[in-house]
């Protein structure tokens, strides 16, 4: 299995050095050639405008367009700006392929980072997800055929899926449990055996 992390800016390389310790053959991507044999897509959290210009620059745009509307892709914080087709008042290059609409920065300046621990019943074991957010964007809207996978404690969505696509409003690199990761790689898995 091999799984590519969108590497133009931002929290790159906790994601492959995550995925290089739960044993996966783990790429950066910076150029379109680097998606070519890929069997699932991260990307990252940082700055979700810069990463859009940059993918512009490098001709990113429609390649990841194309990967990610056939094969699992993941967005963590600016990678769930990334892969939403609303973010209401901003206007910004983004691929636009999760029927979400998502607040950037909805935390604001007081609060604008903190940890806490989630309940996400997909993954596996009873045991809270402890995450962290930076800046984090909040999903205001999901459509019907988007699954929740969780919120915070005042309902507000942090994680959904739909179908091969997942986003997350936190950092599951940042931290030691790599029960989000592995559920992404059962997704992954899952899709290639379909394929
Ligand atoms: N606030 C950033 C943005 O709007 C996202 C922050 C992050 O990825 N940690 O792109």
């Amino acid at each position: 299995m091999k799984i590519g992390v969108l590497a133009l800016q931002g929290a790159f390389i906790e994601h492959v050095k995550l995925l290089r310790r739960l044993g996966v053959d783990a790429v950066e991507v910076r150029l379109p050639k680097d998606l070519a044999d890929l069997d699932g897509l991260i990307i990252p959290g940082g700055e979700s405008t810069t990463i859009g210009k940059l993918a512009v620059k490098y001709g990113l745009i429609d390649p990841l367009h194309k990967f990610a509307s056939e094969n699992p892709t993941w967005g963590t914080c600016a990678g769930m700006i990334f892969l939403a087709k609303n973010l209401g008042q901003n206007k910004q290059p983004i691929l636009g392929l999760m029927d979400i609409e998502v607040d950037r920065n909805a935390f604001g300046r007081q609060i604008d980072s903190f940890e806490t621990d989630l309940d996400i019943a997909v993954l596996e074991d009873e045991a809270p997800y402890h995450a962290v957010f930076i800046r984090a964007p909040v999903v205001t809207h999901a459509d019907a055929n988007v699954t929740v996978l969780g919120t915070l404690a005042d309902g507000r969505i942090i994680a959904v899926q739909q179908g091969h696509l997942l986003a997350t409003a936190f950092h599951p690199e940042l931290t030691d449990d790599p029960r989000f990761h592995q559920y992404f790689l059962n997704l992954v898995k899952a899709e290639k055996k379909t394929h």
